[in-house]
């Protein structure tokens, strides 16, 4: 680990939800900020209090004020319990306790209207990382004056600065406005001594109400947050040394890759590997900001360095498993000889906001990747059903293998395949992309392909 306080690099880091568990996370989680001279910090809800949040609101809205109330008194016990252990000061423990009277108010408004509305769930959510990071400033003071440095701690309201549209649930960043307002209200931090605590995952409307990037949205936020303050570095702490080449739980052998470009890493965010936040990559990649993966529980480990240029281009480095896939196939003669066919089927998808992630196509029919949850909406079905004849295949698993050159490799197909010849491949992607090749197997024979892939290529 680097520990350059006052290194000239302008560093933002995030710690999530595991890293901020307790007292005692929040002090190890400040004491790696502290050693990677972080300029601000970027942090999660305490785990498990986004979860609790949602619960409230439901609680709140649907059943009765006794159940919504046990839930209001577990986030209070669990704030009030890292408080006591951090020895929170006086006006930090008034700054939480009217946050938590607030959010006791707010659900009872809930509760009497029998309402929850989006924009009131968004609300409700921001207690979780508007607390925790009341808390964890705490642990960065402390740390702070443990290891005497003359730096100070500051709390920031990041809705001051991450502007939002009002699309609430999943709210868009407004990037020109949050690079204007960080240059107005942290244009000075290269030559502060001050280390900000501020929250991920929410943000706030310009006429000032309360947003969410959509749930895992701190990463996404000290990736914005970073691109704001043209930061040089952005960290992502988790409880995890860095990407690894495939999911531990089904591969043991899988090992942290140690550097990949940020078109590998997006595509293997995209693809299923859990580690990061999807969006997270794009402001990154737009203001060439190399992003560290690294865990706060041994941040001695290494990690994974995602950037632009990397050193080694390994034609397979990682890959990826997503499950619950459902395959549609659209067909119809219409399709020969005319034109606007695919238009109009990729518009009834766009009408209904469903993102397609593979696809492939023959002159009468094209077949297309989706998460299983694009079901839930019955609707879309029905319209694609409109146009022309439509087979669902559903508990498929999408297998991606990352790397580099993928589609100029003579005789890789040949190489998986082979691997993997007695299960049945229900559809195949390669071409699109230099750095991705896919394709689907029936859901039961993923994690199979998985450990075979990661024997043939990998280990
Ligand atoms: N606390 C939010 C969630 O659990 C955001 C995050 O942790 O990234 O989804
Ligand atoms: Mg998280």
């Amino acid at each position: 680990m680097k520990t350059a306080y006052n290194s000239n690099q302008l560093i933002v880091s995030k710690f999530g939800g595991t890293s901020m568990g307790d007292a005692q996370c929040m002090l190890r989680s400040a004491n790696v900020a502290l050693k990677q001279g972080s300029k601000i910090v970027v942090v999660s809800a305490t785990s498990g209090t986004t979860n609790d949040l949602i619960e409230l609101a439901n609680t709140a809205e649907k059943s009765s004020w006794e159940k919504a109330q046990v839930i209001i008194n577990k986030i209070k016990n669990k704030h009030h319990k890292i408080a006591a252990d951090l020895e929170l000061d006086k006006s930090s423990l008034l700054m939480m306790d009217e946050m938590l009277g607030e959010l006791e108010s707010m659900s009872r408004g809930i509760h009497l209207l029998k309402d929850c509305s989006l924009k009131a769930m968004d609300s409700m959510q921001s207690f979780g990382e508007r607390l925790s990071s009341i808390l964890f400033r705490q642990a960065m003071t402390l740390t702070l004056n443990k290891e005497k440095s003359n730096a100070k701690s500051e709390w920031l309201d990041v809705r001051d600065v991450l502007i939002t549209d009002h699309q609430f649930g999943k709210a868009r960043p407004l990037t020109a406005e949050i690079v204007s307002r960080c240059e107005k209200r942290l244009g000075a931090i290269r030559h502060e001594e001050v280390i900000y605590v501020t929250q991920g995952f929410i943000g706030s409307t310009e006429d000032g109400m309360t947003t969410t990037l959509g749930r895992g949205g701190s990463d996404y936020s000290a990736a914005i947050l970073a691109e704001g303050v043209k930061a040089d570095i952005l960290e992502i702490w988790t409880d995890v040394a860095g990407i690894a080449t495939t999911d531990p739980r089904i591969c043991p052998e899988a090992r942290s890759i140690p550097e990949i470009s940020f078109k590998e890493a997006s595509e293997l965010a995209t693809f299923g590997a859990k580690i990061l936040h999807p969006a997270t990559l794009m402001p990154a990649i737009r203001s060439q900001i190399p992003v560290f993966v690294g865990s706060s529980f041994g941040a001695d480990l290494g990690g994974t360095w995602i950037k632009k240029d990397v050193e080694h281009t390994p034609l397979v480095r990682a890959m990826a498993i997503r499950k619950k896939q459902v395959l549609v196939t659209v067909s119809t003669p219409e399709m020969l000889y005319s034109h606007g066919f695919l238009f109009s089927i990729f518009k009834i998808f766009n009408d209904h906001k469903v993102s397609i992630d593979a696809i492939t196509t023959s002159e009468i029919s094209v077949s297309m990747t989706l998460d299983d949850s694009a079901l839930l909406n019955k609707a879309l079905i029905r319209d694609l059903e409109q146009q022309a004849e439509v087979l669902v295949e559903e508990d498929l698993s999408l297998i991606s293998l990352i790397g580099n050159n993928i589609n100029h490799t003579p005789g890789l197909a040949k190489k998986i395949f082979d691997s993997i010849s007695d299960i049945n491949v229900r559809m195949i992607c390669l071409g699109a992309s230099k750095h991705n090749f896919c394709f689907i197997v029936d859901g039961t024979q993923g994690e199979e392909a998985i450990k075979r892939l990661h024997k043939t290529f990998i280990n």
